[in-house]
């Protein structure tokens, strides 16, 4: 290939956060007047690629100085900058370059799977929807204010209804009651608002899909979350098998928990105490610490995975303290021109700081592997295998946490830890699939669930299937309620069946290691390194997993976990 001024844009993006349009969009320009034939598209997508990283990596680096320091308002006015001045005419200008490599009708190598993303995109776009999608956006906004706003009193402060969520590990029976009680009841509060929001959030959605020629959201939604690979009626077949498989496994680990917390019935707050009455774990003293551990547990995973982690610690790609003046949460997200991923999180001593950080290098891993991909867009991989990558690791890593193995526990610590892991996982599960269930039901019969109260009755029939071992007696509007307080259902439709497939992926990853560890993470490896070029039952393939929705399946999957839960018990 010949030389091309893209060749000049430099390895990172360090030095670009100031670019305004008038910096970037000639490239652009450049791109769009090419003359495209099977013999320039290669050129084409290589600097289009370049590109796409500069870009890409400047968003990342504007919004991660946002998180590292909330305070730093320079960094929140070129965020913001960059969002009103630069977005909106590069999103523009890309699907224009994607229209334009579609009209060519070349498919190079390895772009099957990127093509049919863009044909997705553009087969759905329509004019008329951008100020629907900007309302749906402000409704989501609206949504997030509601539920930020929800603060209540305890002991003398003001504090968030999250801020109560320690307190419901409270030995204290009468305290999580109490604590449990306030946020409800704060929660209810606003369930007028909710509700209106709802019926706006409805119009929309039932507007966006009328305008792209679908008879229904969901059929719309489907294309728009680029869902190939499986149906409404998989998602359902996948319900079932929760219901049949491990509802009755999450049954058995309500009973034990019932008999140790030794009460008659398990009650809302009785699900997040540790049913032995132990304080929680601390894990260690200081981030180093944990830096230095999770590394130690990296190289037993796998020295190549380890290797990784240390070019990350070394040049400084970790930011896991928590301090004041820093954004609440942790993230993976990538510097996609420089090829390094960047870690940021509050760590306070927990053993959740420890499973965030396993979690989030699975991200990080992932886009090292993929990182060799020629272009861009084949980089560009779904949730339902991201996260694979992040959840089999948190597994993968699993056997590692005691200190005689370089992690951070007593052989008795650990065991505990992997225990609460595993049934958290199981319990997911039921919860997965009353959310989603919930939303197929939604827009299979928008016009009753315009309706809120029909909404509440539908919540409380499929809790009542799938989470039976809750005891909601003389909590009637609580129940009903529920899907007031999940995000997903509000402000993206249907995305949150992903994790429930993910988690299947993860337990199979890890079940392959159980056998052959190097062979396991060998495949997970490779599989990561495909990126996006193959459809999701081509990456389950490689990474050793079955993509897959059936009993079966998930049985062997609940099995192992369980009888992981007996031995680490029984220890
Ligand atoms: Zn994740």
């Amino acid at each position: 290939m010949e030389v091309s001024v893209f060749d000049a844009l430099p390895k990172d993006a360090k030095g670009l956060m100031d670019w305004s349009w008038a910096e970037f969009g000639p490239y652009y320009d450049d791109l769009i007047r090419r003359q495209l034939s099977a013999e320039t598209v290669p050129r084409f997508l290589a600097d289009w690629t370049r590109l796409s990283e500069v870009i890409d990596e400047t968003y990342s680096r504007l919004h991660v100085a946002t998180t590292v320091n909330t305070a730093d308002r320079q960094a929140e006015q070129r965020y913001h900058t960059f969002l009103d001045v630069v977005y909106p005419p590069s999103e523009d200008a890309e699907q224009k370059l994607k229209q334009k490599l579609l009209a060519q009708g070349v498919v190079p190598d390895r772009f099957e799977v990127p093509l049919l993303k863009m044909r997705s995109e553009a087969e759905i776009y329509r004019e008329a929807n951008v100020p629907l999608l900007i309302q749906e956006h402000k409704l989501s906004m609206e949504y997030d204010k509601i539920i930020g706003a929800q603060t209540v009193q305890w002991d003398g402060k003001e504090i968030t209804v999250v801020q109560l969520r320690p307190i419901y590990q409270s030995i204290d029976r009468h305290l999580r009651e109490s604590a449990w009680s306030v946020a409800a009841q704060r929660q209810l509060d606003d369930r007028g608002s909710i509700d209106r929001l709802w019926d706006e959030f409805m119009g929309v959605r039932a507007k966006l899909a009328a305008n792209a020629g679908f008879h229904d959201y969901r059929s719309y939604r489907w294309k728009q979350l680029k869902r190939f690979d499986y149906t409404p009626e998989d998602c359902k077949r996948f319900h079932e098998a929760i219901e049949q498989v491990v509802v009755p496994a999450a049954a058995r680990i309500c009973e034990r928990r019932r008999k140790l917390l030794n009460v008659a019935n398990l009650r809302p707050w009785d699900l997040d105490v540790d049913p032995l009455g132990k304080p929680p774990l601390a894990p260690f003293q200081d981030v180093t610490e944990l830096q230095n551990r999770a590394a130690e547990i990296f190289q037993h995973v796998d020295p190549r995975l380890g290797g990784y982690f240390d070019t990350m610690v070394r040049e400084g790609l970790l930011d896991l303290e928590n301090r004041k003046n820093k954004a609440p949460g942790g993230y993976c997200t990538e510097f996609a021109a420089a090829k390094r991923p960047f870690i940021f999180m509050n760590a306070v001593g927990l053993h959740d700081d420890v499973q965030t950080l396993l979690h989030e290098s699975g991200h990080a891993f992932h886009a090292f592997e993929r990182s060799g991909l020629p272009y861009y867009q084949q980089r560009q991989v779904g949730m339902e295998f991201s996260e694979v990558a992040s959840m089999a690791m948190e597994l993968l890593a699993s056997p590692y946490l005691a200190a005689e193995a370089g992690g951070f526990y007593s052989s008795a610590e650990a065991a505990r830890a992997r225990v609460e892991h595993l049934e958290r996982w199981i319990l997911f599960w039921p919860y997965m699939a009353v959310v989603d269930a919930f939303q197929h039901w939604v827009y299979e019969n928008a016009s009753e669930a315009h309706r809120p109260s029909n909404c509440d009755t539908q919540w409380k029939h499929l809790c009542e299937r799938f989470m039976p071992w809750v005891d909601w007696a003389g909590l009637e509007q609580e129940l009903v309620t529920g899907w007031h307080r999940k995000l997903h259902i509000h402000t993206v439709p249907f995305y949150y069946v992903e994790y429930g497939m993910a988690q299947l992926g993860a337990v199979q990853v890890w079940k392959n290691a159980i056998v052959d560890q190097p062979g396991a993470v060998a495949a997970y490896g490779q599989a990561l390194a495909l990126g996006g070029t193959v459809s999701l039952p081509d990456l389950f393939t490689a990474a050793g997993a079955k993509f897959g929705f059936d009993a079966a399946t998930l049985d062997s999957a609940v099995s192992l976990m369980e009888q992981t839960i007996h031995a680490l018990n029984a220890r």
